[in-house]
């Protein structure tokens, strides 16, 4: 069986318009700060970013009648729009053959440790209603012809709870939500990039009021830089992942997420410790991750050195020809890294490997047009000579080709269909690409109905850190999107945002301009360019997948002064256009030294190797071995249990940052639901628990 499908069929998966935006609404009101007229925009809701899990919470809150406006640094930039893989994931419940067990689903999300439980509930639970929804939009899910959602199994999953519409599943979720937001005519500021978060005390306790926006609309010659004031009762952050962190990275360009800015407003941290590393290209070229079919097609890997010799690096790691070709099939499913999987021969041993040949200066890339090559004195590579369960799935999937490319082109045609679009043609040349950073688990500290620390303050997708140690791929847009879908009931039921707010939050205004005056300094020696290059390079190379305790420790103190200097010197940029990104990358260098900091005190506090980072150590009681003889230099600590139990919240002080460890919130799996007890606290919206906001 071959799959032959049209090509206008392939395009509209591969190549997705974005709908063209409305005219944006300008400003009736101005208020002058600091010597400058800066415009005034009124909304009940701002929500801070217009990726999937943003726009999720704009139409969701919209349709209840909310007053609500998305502020974005770039309408289909971030990582939903940009970003994908061969089959993007979504994970949901299995709603085929069998169908599912929530609790079970939960327990899978959670898995890794580290998770909150009821939130592993809430996304497993939440996650059948935001499929259909999204099927509502128009998102074209694959079906079986009796209406069951077409799975696989993809990282973390045992089960196969994974779907997908093809490499850009996010995007077309973007696409279909988008559609929606303009059909609601909610309010969208585009290239629109929120610098400061507004609070204003009352009583006891600061609340949101606002935030600074540095939009380009607004630049004029008596606001160079287009400050712009958004006036709000409630603020949803949803500017996505840290993407800018590390070098090595397959985030598309330019995304900076929020937890700087979150870290200034006084917004807790968690799990800041966590992040995903794997097999990708990099954003220098077309940032793509490369887990599922096109390792699946099992491509020989190569490395090339400064004098263009080749290497056939594996082969210094799999005893087998055999071994070797099953773990690059496994990178499939098994894409991010992972410690564990680096011992007894396991597939991160195929990460590892690509990182040595990175940091030797080697090259290294994927050949579609070769088997794998023989790792010496073995046989050679043969589909009737691979372990059970690849050639099981190879045998399922009809991918007995002969050459790696017709493998991958029987499987998933789109996979290569959306290289050559841009310009790369795999089933031609070798693809170059590394092992990158690709997700941040951790983020924003937020409760079941997407709350931080701060009231008025959400958080969801990638912001918001729900996620544990590791997720099942597919989880994180999943969770976006249900807790998009929570905060905006949580907003509304609230009802503080019905109407845009009539507060003067000139105050609050004034102090924000205050610090950013300070930190924007043409004559500082610091430089946008410099403090990227130099946060990019420690963080790839002291606190990536590989690291240890004294160079975390080193890394910190860098960071540290790094920090004092730009509170001493602030930044300098270039034009009006680069105010903004100066601002990001200051808030990125605190944020840096955020993840550092978690990391440090993780370590000090005997924590180990788990999720995509190994903790390697002299004295640790895990070796991985290869072909070649033990890996003493990647000799690692074990995980400790307990470590699984907890989070590690962070949480920027006047002194430098506060750090402390809380127990996982739990879920009782037993409790079950009575209709007639619990329907009034549904009626009544007790369940919204709104004292606390
Ligand atoms: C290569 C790759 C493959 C992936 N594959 C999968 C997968 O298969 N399955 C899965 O579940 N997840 C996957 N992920 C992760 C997933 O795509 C992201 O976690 C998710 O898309 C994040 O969505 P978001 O809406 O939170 O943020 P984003 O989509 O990144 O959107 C953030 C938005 O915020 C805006 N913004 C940022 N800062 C500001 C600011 N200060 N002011 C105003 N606006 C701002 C941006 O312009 C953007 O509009 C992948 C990620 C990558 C990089």
């Amino acid at each position: 069986m071959t799959i032959d499908v049209p090509q206008h069929i392939l395009d509209a998966l591969t190549d997705v318009d974005m709908p063209r935006l409305s005219p944006e609404a300008v400003s009736s009101e101005t208020v002058r700060l600091a010597g400058t007229d800066v415009p005034v925009y009124r909304a009940g809701c701002v929500i801070v970013g217009s990726g999937a899990a943003g726009l999720r919470a704009a139409v969701e809150l919209k349709r209840r009648g909310d007053d609500v406006a998305i502020v974005s640094q770039s309408a289909w930039g971030g990582t939903s729009a940009c970003s994908g893989s061969d089959k993007q994931t979504l994970h949901t419940a299995n709603t085929a053959d069998q169908g599912d067990n929530y609790k079970a689903m939960a327990r899978a999300i959670r898995a890794g440790g580290a998770m909150d439980e009821d939130t592993a509930y809430v996304e497993a639970v939440g996650s059948s209603r935001m499929m259909a929804s999204l099927q509502f939009l128009g998102l074209p899910l694959p079906q079986e012809p009796l209406g069951g959602t077409l799975r696989y199994q993809t990282d973390h999953d045992e089960v196969g709870r994974a779907t997908s519409c093809g490499p850009r599943t996010s995007r077309l979720m973007v696409k279909v939500l988008a559609e929606e937001a303009i059909r609601l005519g909610i309010p969208f500021y585009n290239h629109a990039t929120v610098v400061k978060i507004l609070k204003e005390e009352r009583g006891p306790e600061s609340r949101i009021c606002g935030a600074l926006v540095m939009k380009a609309g607004d630049r004029c010659e008596n606001n160079p830089i287009g400050l712009a004031l958004f006036v709000c009762n409630v603020l949803v952050l949803a500017a996505g992942g840290p993407g800018e962190l590390y070098r090595d990275s397959v985030y598309p360009n330019g995304c900076f997420g929020s937890l700087g800015l979150a870290l200034e407003a006084g917004i807790e941290l968690v799990n800041l410790t966590e992040s995903q590393f794997g097999i990708g290209t990099r954003r220098e070229g077309f940032p793509w991750n490369l887990s599922g079919t096109y390792v699946q097609a099992i491509p020989h890997l190569f490395s090339v050195d400064a004098d263009g010799n080749e290497h056939h690096f594996l082969a210094e790691y799999y005893r087998t020809t055999q071994e070797l070709a099953s773990n690059v099939f496994r990178k499939g499913y098994q894409w991010p890294f992972h410690s564990t999987r680096m011992l007894d021969f396991g597939s991160s041993l195929v990460d590892l490997a690509i990182y040595r040949e990175s940091i030797a200066g080697r090259q290294v890339f994927m050949d579609f047009n070769r088997n794998p090559l023989t790792v010496p004195g073995d046989l050679p590579f043969s589909l009737e000579r691979l372990d059970r369960d690849v050639s099981q799935y190879l045998g399922n999937a009809g991918a007995r080709q002969e050459m790696p490319i017709d493998r991958l082109r029987h499987m998933n045609p789109l996979s290569i269909e959306l290289y050559r679009r841009y310009k790369i043609n795999i089933a031609e040349q070798p693809l170059e690409f590394a092992v990158n950073n690709q997700h941040m688990n951790g983020g924003i500290m937020v409760d079941t109905w997407g709350r931080s620390n701060v009231a008025g303050c959400y958080a969801i997708g990638e912001a918001a850190g729900t996620h544990g140690v590791t997720r099942p791929g597919g989880a994180a847009l999943n969770a976006g999107q249900v807790f998009g879908t929570r905060v905006a009931e949580h907003i509304s039921a609230s009802g503080k945002a019905r109407m845009p707010p009539e507060a003067d939050i000139r105050i609050a205004a004034e102090q924000g301009m205050a610090e950013i005056s300070t930190l924007l300094r043409s004559d500082s020696e610091l430089s946008v360019k410099a403090i990227r290059t130099e946060v990019q390079a420690r963080m790839s190379d002291k606190a990536g997948l590989i690291c240890d305790p004294r160079s975390v420790a080193e890394a910190l103190q860098e960071a540290r002064l790094l920090n004092k200097s730009i509170s001493t010197h602030g930044i300098a940029y270039d034009r009006a256009a680069e105010a903004a990104r100066a601002v990001q990358w200051c808030q990125m260098a605190i944020a840096s030294e955020a993840v550092l900091a978690a990391l440090d005190f993780f370590i000090a506090n005997g924590g180990g190797s788990r999720g995509a980072r190994a903790i390697c150590d002299r004295n640790g009681e895990s070796l991985p071995l290869s072909k070649s003889g033990p890996l003493e230099a990647f000799r690692f600590r074990k995980e400790r249990d307990e470590h699984r139990q907890e989070q590690i919240v962070v949480r920027m002080g006047t002194g430098g940052f506060d750090i402390h460890t809380r127990q996982n919130r739990t879920f009782d799996e037993s409790a079950r639901s009575f209709f007639e007890r619990d329907w009034p606290a549904w009626l009544t919206g007790r369940i919204y628990d709104l004292e606390k906001s």
